[in-house]
């Protein structure tokens, strides 16, 4: 029996700061590929799907599903992504143009869902997160296991668990390159 296509926007996002990582790492790892379109389509395929199934894997971090402005640690953790993000944009941005738009497409959902809300305007035609829906629907679908994991959205201390995984990317991605200089050189 197939899972239906959600209609609720579902806000389980990993935080851009992953996103960019892995969107990095598929590119480093695609750059084998001499054939410049399929290098391309593989990167925006794994990087879209990718998107998915960490978003998935956001329950396991700190993300309560609404903004709180009146809670400090949730201000100043939100604050330390955003810088985080721009860091990492500044370090692998030139060099991982392509996988960082990839994998971070699906988030322009949030960006026309809140936008609007933020303009104070309404656009029928996107009022609902179709990206993230779409890939809910595949994963579901195809990789349920993935909605077993404990839900941790609320603890504070779940933040750790996002930070480790940035840590393990960083070193998977400083490898990869070191791994393609040491074959060319
Ligand atoms: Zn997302």
């Amino acid at each position: 029996m197939y899972k239906i296509l959600s209609d609720s926007p579902r806000c389980f996002c990993m935080q851009a700061p992953t996103h960019i990582l892995v969107g990095s790492i598929l590119q480093q790892l695609f750059k084998g590929e001499r054939l410049k379109p399929l290098r391309y389509f593989l990167l925006a395929i794994f990087a879209f799907l990718l998107h998915g199934i960490f978003d998935k894997m956001a329950k396991l971090t700190y993300h309560p599903p609404n903004a709180n402005f009146a809670d400090t640690f949730w201000v100043l953790y939100h604050l330390v992504v955003l810088l985080t993000t721009v860091v990492f944009i500044y370090v692998w941005g030139s060099e991982y143009a392509w996988g960082i738009i990839f994998s971070l497409l699906p988030d322009l959902d949030w960006l026309f869902i809140h936008g609007q809300k933020i303009a104070g305007v309404t656009v029928d035609f996107y009022n609902k997160p179709y990206l993230h829906n779409f890939l809910h629907f595949v994963i579901d679908n195809t990789f349920d296991a993935i909605n077993q994991l404990p839900d941790f959205r609320f603890y504070e201390w779940s933040c750790l668990f996002e930070v480790a995984l940035l840590f393990i990317l960083i070193i998977l991605l400083r490898s990869l390159e070191k791994r393609r200089r040491n074959i060319h050189f």
